[in-house]
């Protein structure tokens, strides 16, 4: 494009919920840092979260804009200003909200006659949406938010169906045709993984595998050199035209300043400041806190509550645990925390009642380890920093992430996770939370996995900088919506 061609306009629409949104800010912005156009579609509570992050991205001098959609919460039975996954949070709930996403077109279309953008990168629950861009002649982009191993296995469990194969829910089974032996029982998978269309989720779980072929192709947040054989095999054997350019929240360090709160404001008890937590580990030494945190959606009960709390405080180990906003003040009382816990770990454990500025804690050198839901998110973001895991998946694609994390790459060991549970997640006792913490932190085998771990957060580094693989990938997806754009 000549400099007389008018500015690469992206349209950018996340699914409503904060693991698909906070990327996609990031990934707007990187491309606004690009001299590309960048306008974002949410819903207005969606937006007001994410105001002062966007402000903040504005005040650097980067352009992002944000246009409203209305979200039809009361139109499938949902209470109005219910506009995001997390708040959706029984699985009845669950099912009106993906309804509801599914009613949107009309809006998009609007919007796109509106403002005439080139390009539209839309999440994979949004398969209509290749239609929409089509009927405006601009390419439409999949974003999936999760990285190339799980595309792949969620891909050879929907094509292969090798669940049929066993018996029983608890016995293993082999994801065919990946590039490494890798087993999983059914309990482990997504009740959506067939596909077979039962509920609103698995038909739009079809339709979005079925959309990245339709689509002009799919942008994955990741880097090659982290699962170089499956960013390989989706490309070459699964054919799907892919670009990884990740991970974007390191990308971000390379524009600005901007992961303190990676969407929400960080509040920790009633010290509402971001700096508290890091204030903290100002005083701890190197590798000796274990960052515990479960993501934006999981949702335990008391009990389990408890188990972690045991767990911790058994392990001996300093730690900063993340719990939900409204479970904390469901529990007022806090009857979830073992009697005098909080005074016994004064100055030993932090706990975080709401929102923790994740990044940056997990980059702070006092923290040696990352007790993780297996988010694909969280799990960029502990590779990013060169941490051991402690791997505790629930639902979503998380039991792919987790043998990526512990097989594969070896940088994290299983808390013991068995059954996939949307939202609850399976119950685990305080003694599995307690040995593998102690493994990953101060274990035989820390050291090793420690190593590995930085060796793949340096690499990461790398894939980010000019001429690494992420950076490149992004420049030749560029210049390719470039030649597209000129020729519209
Ligand atoms: N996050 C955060 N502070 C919190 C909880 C979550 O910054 O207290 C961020 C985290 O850094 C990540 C995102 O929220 O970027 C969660 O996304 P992920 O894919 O890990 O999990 P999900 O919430 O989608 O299950």
């Amino acid at each position: 494009m000549g400099s007389s061609s008018p500015q690469l306009h992206i349209f950018f629409f996340p699914l409503m919920a904060q693991g698909h949104i906070i990327p996609v800010i990031d990934m707007a912005k990187l491309f606004a840092s690009r001299g590309l156009r960048t306008t974002i579609v949410s819903t207005p509570l969606n937006a007001q979260l994410h105001s002062n992050k966007i402000q903040r991205i504005k005040d650097m001098g980067i352009e992002i804009e944000v246009v409203l959609i209305k979200f039809p919460a009361s139109e499938v039975g949902l209470p109005e200003g219910c506009e995001s996954s997390e708040m959706a949070t029984t699985p009845e709930m669950q099912q009106k909200f993906f309804k509801a996403t599914t009613m949107l077109e009309n809006q998009l279309e609007r919007l796109i006659h509106e403002h005439h953008p080139h390009c539209l990168v839309a999440d994979v629950f949004f398969p209509w949406a290749t239609d929409v861009a089509a009927r405006f002649g601009i390419p439409r982009l999949v974003f999936h938010g999760i990285g190339f191993f799980s595309l792949c296995a969620s891909l050879s469990v929907l094509m292969n169906k090798p669940q049929k194969k066993v018996l029983a829910d608890s016995e293993p089974f082999d994801v065919p045709k990946l590039p490494d032996e890798v087993k999983l029982t059914r309990n482990q998978l997504p009740t959506y993984a067939e596909g077979n269309g039962d509920t609103e989720f698995s038909r739009l779980f079809k339709e979005g595998k079925e959309s990245e072929l339709k689509s002009y192709g799919v942008i994955v947040n990741s880097f090659y050199e982290l699962e170089c054989a499956y960013a390989d095999h989706y490309r070459q054997v699964l054919g799907r035209k892919a670009w990884h350019i990740g991970p974007i929240s390191l990308f971000n360090k390379t524009i600005g300043k901007d992961n303190e709160s990676r969407g929400m404001e960080a509040s920790i008890d009633c010290h509402d400041d971001d700096q508290y937590c890091l204030k903290w580990l100002d005083s701890k030494k190197p590798d000796s806190v274990v960052y515990v945190c479960f993501g934006t959606m999981s949702k335990f009960n008391d009990s389990q509550l408890l188990e972690i709390a045991e767990g911790l405080e058994a392990s001996g180990q300093n730690f900063i645990w993340v719990v939900r906003k409204d479970k904390a003040e469901e529990l007022r009382k806090e009857e979830w925390l073992p009697e005098g816990f909080e005074k016994r770990m004064e100055g030993k454990g932090l706990i975080v009642r709401g929102w923790a500025p994740q990044v940056l804690i997990l980059d702070h050198e006092a923290v040696g380890g990352f007790v993780t839901h297996c988010g694909w998110n969280s799990t960029l973001e502990g590779v990013s920093a060169g941490v051991p895991m402690v791997t505790w998946p629930m639902w979503a694609e998380q039991f792919y992430n987790e043998k990526l994390i512990t097989q594969i790459l070896g940088i994290g060991v299983g808390v013991g996770a068995k059954k996939w549970a949307r939202l609850v997640g399976d119950s685990v006792k305080r003694e599995a939370v307690e040995k593998a913490v102690i493994r990953i932190m101060v274990g035989e085998e820390a050291g090793e996995i420690r190593s590995k771990a930085r060796g793949l957060g340096k690499m990461a580094r790398r894939a980010v900088e000019e001429g690494g693989s992420s950076n490149s990938d992004l420049n030749s997806l560029i210049e390719e919506l470039r030649s597209l754009g000129s020729s519209t």
